[in-house]
């Protein structure tokens, strides 16, 4: 990787860290899910960077995708087991960070799980590593918790305006030959959940985020409004809240862009069986001394 390059997935990265701790900072009992959204997103730009995607806030059985609409009223509660996923952009080059937070005891190792699984994982991000070895680490750790890795949830590579590029890293052990490569990019993301779990998501019906992908002619004056819109993002996940459309013409002009394939949707991902489920992610570039660009320390 050239070294103007390797600055700005720095760079991103430590933006994408500091709002990951800025809004850790916020996530507590009363706080409104949508002022850390929008909060976090400011902090991001003012930092230098853009939100690579909408401030992912995803609570309990949760996994990931929830973010606040525009007019969204939820709170933080006392016993919540909170998810915050956080991406920068500089350029297109990304950073993606995530913590889980609570005020609730029984949740605290299933945090630990995850995050020692984690920086386990990172410490073999070197160049030619199997990507098997990652993603056994990571279910060895979350398992000797007395825990379960979330099976269908998976870390990514990282390319220019592409959250999700290949590869896809397991958080099970899985047979693949793939090494990693000097240079490349990764997020890894280990979750987990209780042994009374599912150790599986699934979908939804909740949408809050989407991604244009293949813009064409439109009828509706706010589907075209909003494809014009989104192209500002680059291919890169935006919230309905972002929109300068809300309300009921948003979901007559999301039916259209739905239909026709110009947009992709991320709907909120929950637990099988509703359990809770915790999260950690950092940005890491493959090196004899892997490079975690989102690592900050709390202040
Ligand atoms: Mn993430
Ligand atoms: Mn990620």
């Amino acid at each position: 990787m050239n070294e103007e390059l390797k600055k700005k997935y720095i760079l991103a990265g430590k933006i994408a860290g500091e709002a990951r701790e800025f809004a850790r900072q916020m996530t507590k009992p009363g706080a409104k899910i949508r002022d850390i959204c929008q909060k976090t997103e400011e902090k991001i730009r003012e930092l230098g960077g853009e939100p690579a995607f909408p401030t992912n806030i995803s609570i309990n059985e949760r996994a990931a995708h929830d973010t606040a609409l525009s007019n969204d009223e939820r709170v933080i509660k006392e016993g919540d087991l909170v998810k915050i996923d956080v991406g920068a952009h500089v350029d297109g080059y990304i950073g993606d960070t995530a913590c889980s937070v609570t005020y609730n005891k029984s949740y605290e190792t299933l945090i630990k799980a995850v995050e020692n699984a984690l920086s386990e994982a990172i410490k073999l991000c070197t160049p030619g590593r199997k990507l098997e070895e990652i993603s056994a680490t990571i279910e060895k750790i979350i398992k000797s918790y007395g825990y379960l890795p979330i099976s269908n949830l998976t870390g990514h590579g990282l390319e220019r305006f592409n959250l999700h590029a290949q590869p896809q890293i397991l958080n099970v052990s899985c047979k693949t030959t793939y090494q990693l490569k000097e240079g490349q990019v990764i997020a890894i993301e280990p979750f987990a959940t209780l042994p009374s779990g599912a150790g599986k998501i699934k979908d939804i019906a909740e949408k809050k985020i989407y991604m244009l992908i293949n813009p064409k002619p439109v009828r509706n004056r706010n589907a075209k409004l909003i494809m014009n819109f989104a192209k500002r993002y680059n291919g890169l996940p935006f919230a309905l809240r972002w929109l300068p459309v809300q309300g009921f013409g948003l979901l007559v002009a999301l039916k259209e862009l739905e239909q026709k394939n110009i947009i992709y949707d991320y709907p909120v991902l929950s637990e099988i069986n509703k359990e809770p489920i915790s999260q950690a992610e950092h940005t890491v570039i493959v090196a004899e001394e892997p490079i975690v660009t989102t690592e900050i320390r709390a202040k």
